[in-house]
């Protein structure tokens, strides 16, 4: 790594510490003694997903985000779990070593996760991610829920 002041090349590393999904590093470089921080990221392979119609698009984090957000609309679930829910999905796959997954795959990992969360943001996410063409994949859903309840 190269010294952002004088451009050394030697910079020494000083410490390491692991955060989520990147690795924060101190430098000290050889020459000038000036330190600085680098951050690690692990490089994920690309995923792919399939929609319902066929067509196939990169992963998309933000937007899975956004379809949660819409989901736990003034309900008791805090971004924090958003955002795990969402990291959850993206090393689930990467964990797997696979390079594409659907729609439904995606819905229904979200669904499962948000069951344990907050009941009627289940609810939302399932009928909007779902799109419960049929009125018996609701019904189950709902279904579902009163029986653990
Ligand atoms: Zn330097």
């Amino acid at each position: 790594m190269k010294c952002p002041f004088c451009g050394e090349k030697d910079t020494r590393v000083l410490d390491s510490r692991p955060a989520e999904t990147r690795i924060r590093r101190r430098r000290e470089c050889e020459s000038c003694q000036k330190r600085f921080t680098t951050y690690e990221v692990v490089e994920l392979p690309m995923l792919m997903v399939e929609k319902k119609d066929g067509s196939i698009q990169p992963f998309d984090r933000n937007k899975l985000m956004a379809g949660i957000f819409t989901a736990i609309k003034k309900r008791p679930v805090t971004a924090a779990q958003v955002q795990a829910i969402v990291d959850a999905v993206e090393s689930r796959y990467a964990n797997e070593m696979r390079t594409s997954v659907t729609t439904t795959e995606i819905g229904n990992y979200v669904m499962e996760q948000l069951k344990c969360i907050d009941a009627v943001a289940y609810i939302r996410f399932a009928s909007v991610y779902q799109d419960f063409s049929d009125v018996a994949g609701f019904i189950n859903a709902v279904g579902e829920l009163s029986d653990e309840t």
